[in-house]
C-alpha cells in the first residue's frame, strides 16, 4: 500500500474561513461522523439537533448545520470549537481520495487561497494524516465498499 500525494505542494492557512461555509461558486456540506457529533456535543454541551442534521448516508451520519450559508460554530473567521472540528476541517484544503488496493492518494483543493503559499507539504505530513485519517475513519478493507462516495464525502 502506496501514500501518494501532489510533490512540492505549498500551504499556509490564510484564515479567510472560505472552507467553512458556501462560497458563490460551490455549496459546501460539512460531513461529521457520529463520534464527531459526540464529542462536538459533549464540549459545547449542545444537543446533536442543535448544530447537525442527520444526513442518512454512511460513514458520515451527520451534516453540521449552516447560517447564511456558514457553520453554525464560525464567529467571523474564528472556529469555536478549533480543538473539536471535524476531520473534514482539520484536513482542509486536502482530502483524502477513495483509496485502492494499491495506494491512498492526497488531493487538494484548488479553491484554498493558502495553496501555493508558505510551507511545503512532505510525505511526513500527509503520513501523519493519513495515521489520522486511519485512527478516525478505520480505514482498512471495509472502505472498498464506500467506493466513489468515500472521496466524494471526504472532500466535503
Ligand atoms: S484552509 Fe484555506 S480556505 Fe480554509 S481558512 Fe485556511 S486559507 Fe482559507
Ligand atoms: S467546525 Fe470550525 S473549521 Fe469546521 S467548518 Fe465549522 S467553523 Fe469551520
Amino acid at each position: 500500500m502506496r501514500l501518494r500525494y501532489t510533490k512540492g505542494i505549498h500551504f499556509e492557512c490564510q484564515r479567510c474561513a472560505e472552507c467553512c461555509g458556501d462560497t458563490h461558486e460551490r455549496k459546501r456540506n460539512i460531513l461529521m461522523l457520529k463520534k464527531e457529533v459526540g464529542r462536538i456535543s459533549e464540549v459545547t454541551k449542545l444537543k446533536p439537533e442543535e448544530f447537525s442534521i442527520p444526513s442518512g448516508t454512511e460513514p458520515y451520519r451527520y451534516v453540521m448545520r449552516k447560517r447564511e450559508g456558514k457553520c453554525i460554530f464560525l464567529k467571523g473567521v474564528d472556529c469555536q470549537i478549533y480543538p473539536q472540528r471535524p476531520l473534514l476541517c482539520r484536513f482542509y484544503p486536502f482530502w483524502l481520495e477513495e483509496p485502492s488496493a494499491e495506494s491512498y492518494v492526497f488531493r487538494v483543493s484548488g479553491d484554498c487561497p493558502g495553496v501555493g503559499i508558505g510551507k511545503v507539504f512532505k510525505k511526513d505530513d500527509f503520513g501523519k494524516m493519513l495515521k489520522e485519517a486511519i485512527d478516525a475513519y478505520k480505514l482498512g478493507p471495509t472502505l472498498s465498499k464506500w467506493g466513489k462516495k468515500w472521496s466524494q464525502r471526504l472532500s466535503g
